[in-house]
């Protein structure tokens, strides 16, 4: 099938190629010429595992192209993507202006009928919203006569792990009343569909719900969680004898059920924001995801406050290594991250970082470069040099088994603090640090 995929960010970069891949012909288009000449070039944009060779392979193959010509991408495709973003307004509502930009170009150029998918993730209501814009451009070039559907299929993906979550999806939401668009997207996604059926049909307002409704699930886990972090640091438990406890409960799980220093990454933060907005505006008083929200915004303090207290509010002059700045492991992305948020407040108190990523360098060098109190390293030994302590924010893989030994002999004082409970603070105590984590009695 001829696929056309506007935006060529996480979503519609892992998308297009991962349809490429099973044999249909994608043109993926973006505004940003840069991005796409790199993109031509086989430089990816953004870390995610696997995504370079399979973009090199299908680019080479001519089953993926990247342009910034969208006539020809509209008149390529017999379906047409949305993926662009979707930003918080100041007010938190999602920002439609790209989605409905797109809307417009698609309109512009469309010559025969055409379904368009919206997988940008969009409020309820949104799908109507497009087709309100596709219709008046058609109005205005004289062409009623073209007929277009737009489904809702929002995308499930997580960063870091893009790649196989498209691959195997767990399912495949199709928003839409029309048989015939049903039909096409059972063709496009065939391929994704052959183990058992993921793909679940409803209706448009249902899928867009769905996906809002996904992330602030995922998001209230990850809070109640914090919360039951605060509560058992106060109270001398364990939070990670406790998460255990739980976990063994089929009805609770052992999955995201993991305490630490807060969501961030482009999609909880403002998906929650989005749906209390909406709300707000149907004067529904969205209690629980207010609390959500405002657990999560003080537990990004939590790391900060640990320290401020351990150095009796002195952080002025002191030096801090600070292992992780993407918002979790295996993406480079730092919107919303927690990092940000503790490097901001130690550059508040007068404190220097000196940081390692493995992935998200090149980010934390264009939003902080010119910080003078920001070092960035090329290892995760070398930011350890004469620093007051180590804080860890993102659980990378490669930061679970240390040379402790080492650690210790850079560090002026042998004081870790972690937010991701990557250690544990029995065999810490012995090895002769003072750790601090989170949801357990600190320091042990
Ligand atoms: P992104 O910011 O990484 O990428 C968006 C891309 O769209 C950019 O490359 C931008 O240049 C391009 N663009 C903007 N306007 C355009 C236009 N008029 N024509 C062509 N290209 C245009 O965004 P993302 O992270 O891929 O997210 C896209 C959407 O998918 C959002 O609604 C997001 O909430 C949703 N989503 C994201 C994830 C994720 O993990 N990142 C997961 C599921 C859903």
């Amino acid at each position: 099938m001829n696929v056309t995929v506007f935006g060529t960010g996480y979503v519609g970069l892992v998308q297009g190629t991962i349809l490429a891949e099973v044999g249909h012909h994608v043109v993926c288009i973006d505004l940003d010429d840069h991005k796409v000449e790199q993109l031509r070039q086989g430089n990816i944009p953004i870390y995610e595992p696997g995504l370079e060779s399979l973009v090199k392979e299908n680019y080479a193959a001519g089953r993926l192209e990247f342009s910034t010509d969208a006539a020809a991408g509209v008149n390529h495709g017999q379906v047409q993507f949305i993926a662009v973003g979707t930003p918080p307004d100041e007010d938190g509502s999602a920002d439609l202006k790209y989605v409905l930009t797109v809307a417009a170009t698609i309109a512009e150029h469309m010559e025969q009928n055409q379904i368009i998918i919206n997988k940008s993730t969009v409020p309820v209501g949104s799908a109507d919203k497009v087709r309100d814009e596709v219709e008046k451009v058609l109005e205005r070039r004289g062409r009623n006569d073209i007929a277009f559907d737009v489904v809702s299929n929002p995308e499930f993906l997580k960063e870091g792990s893009a790649v196989v979550d498209c691959q195997k999806p767990d399912r495949i939401i199709i928003g839409t009343e029309c048989d015939a668009t049903i039909e096409v997207m059972r063709e496009l996604y065939a391929p994704f569909n052959r183990n058992h059926d993921k793909i679940i049909v409803m209706d448009v307002k249902s899928a867009e719900l769905t996906k809002y409704a996904a992330n602030c699930m995922l998001a209230t886990k990850i809070s109640f969680m914090n919360e039951m972090a605060n509560l058992a640091e106060r109270l001398g438990a364990d939070i990670e004898a406790v998460r255990k406890g739980i976990g063994s409960d089929p009805r609770i799980g052992y999955d995201f059920i993991y305490p630490g220093v807060g969501y961030g990454g482009s999609c909880f933060p403002k998906d929650l924001q989005a749906l209390i907005h909406v709300s707000n505006t149907i004067d529904f008083d969205a209690k629980l995801l207010k609390a959500v929200e405002s657990r999560n915004k003080e537990q990004k303090n939590t790391l900060f406050n640990k320290i401020s207290q351990h150095f009796h509010a002195e952080l002025k002059g002191k030096t801090f290594a600070i292992w992780g700045l993407s918002f979790k492991p295996n993406t480079d992305d730092m919107r919303d991250a927690p990092s940000r948020v503790l490097m901001e407040a130690l550059w508040a108190a007068g404190a220097k970082v000196q940081a390692y990523d493995p992935e998200a360098m090149e980010e934390a060098q264009r939003l902080y470069g010119s910080h003078d109190h920001l070092i960035l390293c090329g290892t995760k030994e070398a930011a350890l040099k004469n620093t007051d302590a180590l804080i860890i924010v993102t659980e990378w893989q490669n930061f679970r088994a240390p040379d402790f030994d080492l650690i210790k002999e850079k560090l002026t004082e042998p004081t870790i603090f972690d937010g991701r409970n990557i250690y544990e603070p029995r065999r810490m105590r012995a090895k002769g640090f003072t750790y601090y984590s989170v949801g357990r009695p600190s320091p042990l």
